[in-house]
């Protein structure tokens, strides 16, 4: 095999990134299997290029490219590969010749770069690679056909066991509207849970970071909002590391439930009633029909929380003005339009 010069982590300097809204002036760090970046690394001699990632979200994230497979000596092109063997434990051989079995091969290359990615917020994979595929990735049999059960590739998987809560998404359903908006109000929420406590690790900034998160939670996952709350009440005696390790898993597991219309409806109606004291009722009785059309799919949610967050501006404590929820991600990304 020809050894070409290995693409591991690096900075594809697409476009110098925007700063987070959130006045956190530090960039944010999103891996991306580099055949998305546009770099001919795939087996065919190609690239897969996204054009989502390499137009729009290279203006917010810092993308750090990195294939695998290159990283471990393959050639560019090279013969194709694939999984065989038992799915829960397959090897990673060529399609046309699964007597080499090219797994540690691959994992001697992955493992010292998974250090490395320490400082993203997010990965972006490509679909069906048995090294980058984030699911239903064939595992084949003896005979030539595929199991019925698909799996993750070999890269994903490392990538998922060192770094549990890392916002993982495939390149191809960030097509859906719903998953895309989903994973980067993922990206942002780790991004600022990073910086904004396990930075400055203290009970007091994870309370901080909880009350502007409320209103999220309260939109994705009902359960885990409230047991969160609980755990902030009842901290007893664990050390702050146990606490902020705790939350952290079962705040981005709460997030990764995408927000159903009706939850999001419950919390609009919530934050609505804020404005019981200081808003008119004819006026909030407009808000409410609003809310009331979003709920019956008859228009998306940027449209009541426009109307909504115009008066939360005006009339609305720091408490629920501060709320994440109004800001998750830059708007410019216009994501709301169509959820
Ligand atoms: Fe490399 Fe992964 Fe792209 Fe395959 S899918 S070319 S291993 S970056």
């Amino acid at each position: 095999m020809k050894l070409i010069k290995s693409v591991t982590v690096s900075s594809t300097n697409l476009t110098d990134p925007k700063q987070s809204d959130s006045g956190d002036s530090a960039l944010i760090h999103v891996g991306i299997s580099a055949c998305l970046a546009g770099i001919e690394v795939r087996y065919n001699g190609g690239h897969s290029q996204s054009k989502f990632c390499l137009n729009t979200l290279s203006e917010y994230f810092n993308f750090k490219t990195f294939c695998p497979e290159v990283a471990a000596g393959f050639s560019v092109p090279r013969p194709t590969m694939r999984l065989v063997g038992d799915p829960n434990n397959p090897r990673l051989t060529y399609s046309d010749n699964d007597t080499a079995d090219l797994t540690q091969q691959l994992n001697d290359a992955i493992h010292p770069q998974l250090a490395k990615f320490d400082h993203l917020d997010g990965y972006v994979l490509m679909k069906n690679s048995p090294s980058c595929g984030y699911e239903r990735v064939k595992v084949y049999q003896a005979n030539g056909h595929p199991h019925t059960t698909r799996r993750q590739g070999i890269f994903t998987e490392q990538l998922q066991k060192k770094y549990p809560l890392l916002p993982i998404e495939e390149d191809g359903r960030l097509n859906d509207p719903s998953l895309r908006e989903n994973f980067i109000l993922r990206v942002y929420a780790h991004h600022n849970f990073r910086h904004e406590v396990l930075a400055h690790l203290s009970l007091h900034n994870l309370i901080k970071f909880h009350s502007r998160y409320k209103y999220t939670l309260m939109a994705h996952h009902q359960v885990l909002y409230k047991a969160l709350g609980k755990m902030l009440a009842n901290t007893g005696d664990a050390s702050i590391e146990d606490v902020s390790n705790r939350y952290f898993k079962l705040f981005m597991q709460a997030l990764a439930k995408p927000a159903s219309v009706r939850n999001q409806t419950n919390t609009l109606l919530h934050i609505l009633g804020y404005l019981k004291k200081s808003v008119s009722s004819e006026s909030r009785k407009n808000m409410a029909s609003v809310i009331h059309k979003y709920s019956q799919h008859k228009m998306p949610l940027i449209t009541p929380l426009t109307l909504l967050s115009h008066y939360i501006e005006q009339h609305g404590s720091k408490y629920i003005r501060e709320q994440r929820y109004f800001n998750p991600y830059p708007e410019a990304l216009g994501l709301r339009n169509r959820v």
